[in-house]
């Protein structure tokens, strides 16, 4: 044991327990954790083919995911992109060519000093022996997505990306795009329409978590219908 595991011993990502050996996760909460088990979605036409989330977005979930996002804790991409890993074998079973990722805002990008999805997209095509290629740029901020209906989230992202590498890269390929939680799907087909329309013949989404409510509305928005 070297002196940085007798000062920081390692602990369960998710609750904190000490570990003992090579795990990140501990064995409380791998009994406890539910794989998300939701068929993967389709996009429909000009957007993603398939979409598929390893796990649910609660709990010491999404707990995990704040760390990874908000509190600088790089190190939990690996063991997520280990269950986005699993998902794509068993869950999406598709045979992409390269990995990319949604980018985030150029200012939260600034201020945190790294991109979230980017972390994952990294892990993920070092496990599947993938290039990463960074396809994707922002072409304005957007905002957070949370208290929006579905078609407001469709219409904040709209046009909110373009192609930041040569197409010739994604000509013909099948995509795997990365990102850390799978909501309305409205990033991800904004994002696929990008790869789509510079000849990527198959576009997959891929996250670590997904919303169980995902199909659901604000009861407001009974208020703006007839
Ligand atoms: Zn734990």
């Amino acid at each position: 044991m070297g002196i940085k595991e007798l000062l920081f011993p390692p602990k369960c990502m998710l609750c904190g327990n000490l570990l003992g050996g090579e795990e990140e996760i501990c064995s409380d909460c791998r009994a406890a954790i539910l794989l998300n088990t939701a068929p993967p979605r389709m996009g429909g036409n000009g957007s993603y083919d398939l979409a598929a989330a390893g796990l649910w977005y609660e709990g010491s979930v999404r707990r995990a995911i704040h760390g990874l996002k908000y509190h600088e804790k790089q190190s939990y991409a690996r063991p997520l992109a280990r269950v986005m890993e699993y998902t794509l074998r068993h869950k999406l079973e598709v045979q992409p060519d390269l990995v990319t990722y949604v980018p985030t805002n150029p200012s939260t990008l600034k201020k945190r000093g790294y991109d979230q999805a980017e972390l994952l997209a990294e892990e993920l095509a070092k496990r599947l022996s993938l290039p990463l290629v960074h396809a994707l740029e922002k072409t304005r901020e957007t905002h957070v997505m949370h208290d929006l209906t579905p078609e407001q989230r469709r219409e904040n992202v709209k046009g909110a990306f373009r192609l930041r590498c040569d197409r010739e890269i994604v000509q013909g390929k099948r995509i795997l795009i990365a990102d850390d939680v799978l909501t309305t799907g409205a990033t991800l087909s904004a994002c696929a329409a990008v790869l789509k329309q510079a000849g990527a013949t198959e576009v997959y989404g891929l996250c670590a978590a997904a919303g169980r409510r995902h199909t659901s509305r604000p009861l407001g928005y009974l208020e703006q219908r007839p």
